[in-house]
């Protein structure tokens, strides 16, 4: 007889965690079947180790300009291993914390892997054997793993992922990143900070594709004047993996041919769906592309069957996963989720300056012919950005002239990441910018960069 659940959860990251403590909240009897570490990638080597390191590479960075600060430092020695270490513990630290998290809110963990059986059922196989478990509800929550070339492969050794990068022994002398997305540029701002010469190349004609041209010039800029190379809307041609190093060739935008000798190779081209090996076909749940096919509740095919974060639809975030985790649950539990709101999802890329942004591009909101008005607020016009020595990027807030709706918002510099949450609370509750403006924001600090540029969209900025 199998062990019957309301809810089996297949994964327990960002997405499938999140979805099984809240599956128990709400009264439900759930196991979450995980063949790895609590947390998933984020948790284990994705978001949480890499902002880690990024910290580390941020005092890297800071310690050269210190003494403007009177604060006098000699004998510095930067050791990317030991920010490595570091990073691991963090993320063992959040490992053991959703352990915790589990036996508090009495979900069942059963380690091993997990494949659906059909009509029901999924069974688990581990070092003590196999057993078969049968739920009302079965959540795909299998996350992704990095992409390889067809002409590169991650070889772990000369060829990274994101999964070595993430813990390195040292740093290499030299590093060739393809892809300019978030995973390419993070580790670029770690990897330049601990003294290692890098190399970005990436196909489109922008660096951070996704986000605003604006932003995505001001971190281009920054990064050249670190000395971080950048070939845009250049093709990866050839790669020679050698024992000793690996070349590049590379189709530059001018049509030329460029040779480029690194000591190892950081592939960051984006990551694929895990649906392999899960019983989908056995289950009959339907796949597209390689991803499983969900509508907007996360249900797929199949009926008492959801997929939700990376194994489902784009984009691949942790936020995104744990929110779609709650949405499912809570429809299972019949408690009314009003949905996961998908057109606002904000973005943000942890390098310095950092990136976020909510919304609409400025290029998205003319391209849809919508009425608009653009105000950009610089971080060197901020008082608190000054006080920092941080003054890099700006603020921009798009409004649609008729509503005053906020169609979009973009940060780039101190803390973006964190200044974004305003903008998505206020598209949430449909804001209009001249509330955003009218809310009073705490004197001196970044989140007045947010207001004034609220202000600028409005035709009257008062600091600029
Ligand atoms: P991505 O899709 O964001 O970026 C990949 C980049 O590689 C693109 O800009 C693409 O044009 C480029 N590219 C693809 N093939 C290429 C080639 N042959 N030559 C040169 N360039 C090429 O993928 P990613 O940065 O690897 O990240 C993977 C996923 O993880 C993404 O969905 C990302 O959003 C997510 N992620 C998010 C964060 C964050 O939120 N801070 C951090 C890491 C990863």
């Amino acid at each position: 007889m199998a062990d019957t659940y309301d809810v089996i959860v297949l994964g327990a990251g960002p997405g499938g965690y999140v979805a099984a403590i809240r599956a128990a909240q709400l009264g439900l009897k759930v196991a979450c079947i995980e063949a790895d570490k609590l947390g998933g990638v984020c948790n284990n080597v994705g978001c949480i180790p890499t902002k880690a390191m990024l910290e580390s590479a941020h005092y890297a960075k800071k310690i050269g300009s210190i003494a403007d600060f009177g604060v006098k430092a000699s004998g510095v020695e930067l050791d990317l291993g030991t920010a490595g270490k570091r990073a691991k513990k963090v993320a063992e630290q959040g490992s053991k914390g959703v352990g915790f998290l589990f036996k508090k809110n009495k979900v069942e963990l059963i380690s091993g892997w997990g494949r659906l059986a059909g009509n029901g059922k999924v069974e688990v196989e581990s070092k003590d054997g196999k057993k078969t478990l049968s739920a009302k509800h079965i959540i795909i929550a299998t996350g992704s793993r990095p992409r390889s070339l067809p002409i590169l492969k991650i070889d772990g050794d000369r060829v990274w992922s994101s999964d070595q990068a993430v813990f390195p022994s040292e740093a290499p002398a030299s590093l060739g990143i393809i892809g300019a997305g978030a995973i390419g540029m993070e580790f670029a701002d770690v990897y330049n900070a601990f003294g290692t010469k890098v190399t970005i190349i990436e196909a489109l004609e922008q660096i951070l594709p996704l986000e605003d041209k604006d932003s995505a010039a001001v971190v281009e800029k920054s990064y050249r004047k670190r000395g971080i190379d950048m070939l845009v809307g250049a093709r990866l041609e050839k790669a020679d993996v050698r024992k000793d190093g690996v070349s590049l060739t590379v189709k530059t935008k001018d049509g030329s041919a460029k040779t480029i000798e690194v000591e190892r190779v950081l592939l960051a081209v984006g990551r694929a769906p895990i649906i392999e090996d899960i019983g989908l076909e056995k289950a009959g749940v339907k796949t597209d592309r390689g991803a499983i096919v969900v509508d907007d509740l996360c249900r797929t095919n199949v009926e008492g069957v959801y997929a939700i974060g990376d194994c489902g639809r784009a984009p691949l975030l942790a936020h995104k996963a744990s929110h779609e985790g709650i949405a499912v649950v809570e429809f299972i539990a019949g408690v009314g989720h009003g949905g996961v709101d998908y057109n606002n999802i904000p973005n943000v890329t942890y390098c310095h300056p950092e990136v976020a942004s909510v919304g609409l591009t400025e290029a998205k909101a003319r391209e849809q012919g919508l009425d608009i008005e653009v105000g950009t607020f610089p971080f060197s016009a901020n008082g608190r950005a000054r006080t920092a020595g941080d003054t890099e990027g700006f603020v921009k807030i798009i409004r649609d002239r008729k509503y005053s709706e906020l169609l979009g918002a973009h940060i780039v510099g101190p803390h973006a990441s964190e200044l974004i949450a305003e903008c998505v609370i206020g598209r949430h509750l449909e804001t209009t910018v001249e509330e955003m403006e009218r809310a009073m924001h705490p004197h001196p600090t970044l989140s007045e960069a947010v207001a004034e540029a609220a202000l600028a969209a409005l035709g009257r900025a008062l600091h600029f």
